[in-house]
């Protein structure tokens, strides 16, 4: 099995370098991941700059872009291949609810999606550095090799949210639904040294609505979450509705 590894955190990043530790031992490895951090930058495609590939090992490039340029470069030049399978992460902090489109390392698995290549994005549920890398590596290996056993369905991938746990204390995984924030207001409002405001979006605690069966629902019970997400972004439940108005 051929397995491209990108991520959001940067191309040094300890969840990466869990990744493709474990992620050896069911096939052969690339990757290709941001050179710095790019998290929270979403599907961002880089158009108006080029864009530079350091190889820094055999199979390990540095891009100067995001996820999704990494994931694009990867399949359409670094590569001589189509890989198997895609797995981003494992990202430092959960990409849980609302979250996930905000989110680099769910976006580089969307982009192999729209490729037709299997994907998985992985995260850590952690506020801080995490220390648990290495059981959600094991998790992504189990995924990898069921995924390429048994397929996806059709335009979906998965994202997986890994409480920060030793794999012993993991409970089982559960197929869950994105779940749902609760918005607060977490903005930095001061001044600056040259008497000019700033703000800063601040770091925001998890705060999610406790929704049976939700992403939240199963990490925050110690239950490793996987939840299957397609590209729609179509909302089928209000199409009648809309379809009542007049139009004309
Ligand atoms: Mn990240």
């Amino acid at each position: 099995m051929k397995i491209l590894l990108t991520n959001d955190d940067g191309v040094r990043a300890p969840g990466l370098a869990a990744l493709a530790e474990a992620m050896g031992a069911i096939g052969d490895v690339f990757v290709v991941a941001p050179d710095r951090e790019q998290s929270a930058v979403g599907h961002a495609l880089t158009l108006h700059h080029p864009l530079r590939a350091t190889r820094i090992e055999e199979n390990i490039f540095a891009v100067d872009g995001t996820p999704t340029d990494c994931v694009n470069l990867g399949i359409h030049s670094l590569l001589s291949f189509k890989p198997d399978i895609v797995v981003s992460g494992i990202n430092r902090g959960g990409n849980l609810g609302d979250d996930v489109t905000y989110s680099g390392t769910v976006s580089a698995a969307l982009e192999a999606t729209l490729m037709g290549i299997p994907a998985i994005a992985v995260s850590l549920v952690t506020a801080n550095d995490g220390s648990n890398y290495s059981a959600a590596a094991a998790v992504a290996v189990k995924l990898a090799g069921i995924v390429s056993r048994e397929g996806l369905p059709e335009d979906t991938f998965l994202n997986v949210n890994v409480p920060d746990l030793p794999e012993a204390r993991l409970l089982p995984p559960l197929i869950t639904t994105q779940g749902k924030r609760s918005y607060e207001g977490t903005i930095v409002d001061k001044v600056d040294p040259r008497g000019r405001s700033y703000y800063w979006i601040g770091t925001v605690d998890l705060n999610f609505r406790d929704i049976e069966g939700s992403d939240y629902f199963a990490v925050s019970r110690d239950h490793v979450s996987i939840t299957p997400l397609h590209l729609d972004l179509t909302n089928y439940n209000s199409l009648a509705a809309l379809k009542s108005w007049d139009l004309t």
